[in-house]
């Protein structure tokens, strides 16, 4: 059906490496999705199980789409990717059956990472039917009975990312589903510093520039929000002089005039 030709299978190319800090998170997906893959059995040698899903949360804009680009490239595991909102919008009156084309075609493209951005939102539209019955209900039973569905031999793992894990639906935290919940945390300074380190691997930057005073002066950054502030700061450079080679540490300065911070900083947490 139609449903099946629009899920891309992409293979992302971003690796460990463009994910900055971290690295506990890195650990743990790891430990959860590349290894039941890399190393069958090992898990089962020390009485532990693969998990059948992964769930990803944190505020926006602090790596969780690309963490699981990540784990998918550097396990080398095909990658499905769907918003959880986008079922409803784009698949009117058959949300159900894009759920099933969905693992269907990751059982065909396995070892595969089916990866489902913003799942709060599937369970979160509870329109009627039309029949007595919400349309969210059926999505959501739908999504329940593939993840009881999968076995191991099916190569097919599920990550899940949200902002809001108090909205996520009780019914896929349970054992056998969304059984291992990571926190994607804002980067504290030591990770700050290693994502603007990442986020200028391709920006000459003069002398003067001190990432290590960067790093402590953007509490409460995300990611996101470094990136918008390298982009800025790059500009900035070219708005002074349009054939500067470097950006200097007073177009970092106009830049975090710019980009305000997108998470509270943790002195006030
Ligand atoms: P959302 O909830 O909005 O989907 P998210 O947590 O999934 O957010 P991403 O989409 O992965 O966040 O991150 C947005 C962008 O921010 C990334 O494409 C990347 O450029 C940058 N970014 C965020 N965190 C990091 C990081 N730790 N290292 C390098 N880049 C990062």
């Amino acid at each position: 059906p139609s449903a099946l030709r629009e899920l891309a299978v992409e293979v992302p190319c971003v690796g460990w490496a463009d994910v900055g800090g971290l690295d506990d998170v890195k650990q743990r997906l790891r430990e959860a999705v590349e290894w039941p893959f890399r190393v069958p059995g090992a898990l089962a040698r020390v009485g532990a199980q693969a998990p059948r899903g992964v769930l990803l949360y944190g505020p926006p804009g602090c790596s969780k789409t690309l963490l699981a680009r990540a784990v998918a490239c550097e396990a080398k595991l095909n990658f499905l990717a769907i918003k959880g909102g986008e079922l409803y919008s784009k698949y009117v009156g058959e949300s159900e059956r894009a759920i099933a084309a969905l693992f269907a075609r990751a059982r065909t493209t396995a070892p595969c990472i089916i990866f489902f951005d913003e799942i709060d939102g599937l369970a979160g539209t509870r329109s009627d039917d039309g029949a007595g019955g919400h349309v969210g209900d059926r999505v959501m039973a739908q999504l329940l009975s593939e993840m009881d569905g999968l076995q191991d031999r099916l190569g097919v793992v599920v990550l899940a990312a949200t902002n809001r894990p108090d909205c996520v639906d009780t019914a896929l935290l349970r054992p056998g589903r969304f059984d291992r919940l990571l926190h994607v945390p804002p980067p504290d300074a030591s990770g700050r510093m290693e994502i603007l380190r990442v986020k200028l691997q391709k920006t000459p930057v003069a002398a003067d520039v001190n990432l290590q005073q960067l790093a402590e002066r953007t509490d409460g950054y995300t990611g996101a929000d470094l990136g918008a502030l390298v982009r800025e700061a790059g500009l900035a450079a070219l708005d002074e002089d349009i054939s500067a080679h470097h950006v200097s540490m007073h177009h970092f300065e106009q830049a975090l005039q710019l980009v305000p911070p997108s998470t509270p900083s943790s002195d006030h947490v």
